[in-house]
């Protein structure tokens, strides 16, 4: 029997001499893994389908437990994404994020559609790259299930507080310390709180529709990616050789 799924690929291993596994991130079977048979031969028209970061629909057949792909056709390549070293390593991150987010047999639409939503917003829109890094890692958050409570401060309950603590997701303000006086806090600014507040609460296509001034594209990139990787509990290499570059 034969199916028929779209995803993103996320992940490609080298599998005996001429085949391939993809682990891709589809809209209907959720984190897969398919078989790319004899994609290496130079005629292989699986070839441009199955490279990583491309967007494509994929027709299946489930052989001993294993899909195997009979037919994959590109749908979107993000060629300006493999041509900078930039966006290809942050758009790698990505990537390397929703793979970890993301399990086997569980259909994930909403982060198939922010990784589609980011990748065109790198690529063909242009937009900042720390806007695009933040809006990635805060909805991934959010739909990972670690929604923070952007309110007030969770111990005063003021709604202007410059404190976010990245290891409870709440807000708190400089002087006000929760009973359990633990986390990592780091300042943020109304305009951050602001882009944080309408990140998490606006439509999926609302998504990029906010501008800040370009430095604070920095510190709100530098909270979101420690709340992700602190409430993910691990880092990725992708975003270690993405923030190499600018050192
Ligand atoms: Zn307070």
């Amino acid at each position: 029997m034969f199916e028929k799924t779209e995803g993103i690929v996320l992940r490609v291993t080298e599998y005996k001499d001429t085949d391939k596994l993809l682990t891709v991130l589809t809209r209907d079977l959720g984190k897969v893994t398919l078989k790319a048979r004899a994609v290496k031969s130079r005629n292989s028209k699986l070839r441009a389908a199955s490279q990583l970061l491309a967007f494509s629909e994929f027709t299946v057949s489930e052989y001993q437990g294993r899909y195997v792909i009979s037919e994959a056709v590109s749908k979107e390549l993000f060629p300006e994404l493999q041509t900078d070293i930039e966006l290809l390593y942050l758009a790698s991150y990505f990537v390397q994020v929703c793979d970890m987010v993301a399990q086997e047999a569980d259909p994930m639409p909403e982060l198939l559609s922010l990784l589609l939503n980011c990748l065109y917003a790198l690529s063909k829109l242009k937009l900042p790259q720390l806007m695009v890094k933040a809006v990635f890692e805060l909805r991934t958050a959010c739909i990972a299930g670690f929604l923070p409570d952007l309110r007030g401060c969770a111990v005063c309950g003021r709604e202007d507080p410059d404190r976010f603590n990245i290891t409870q997701g709440v807000l708190q303000c400089a002087s006000c310390r929760s009973e359990d006086a633990n986390g990592i806090r780091m300042p943020i600014s109304p305009g951050v709180l602001n882009a944080m507040r309408y990140i998490c609460s606006c439509e999926p296509k609302r998504l990029f529709s906010f501008r800040l001034p370009e430095a604070s594209y920095t510190e709100l990139s530098q909270i979101t990616e420690s709340y992700l990787t602190v409430r993910l509990e691990r880092g990725f290499s992708a975003l270690d050789f993405y923030k190499s570059l600018f050192v």
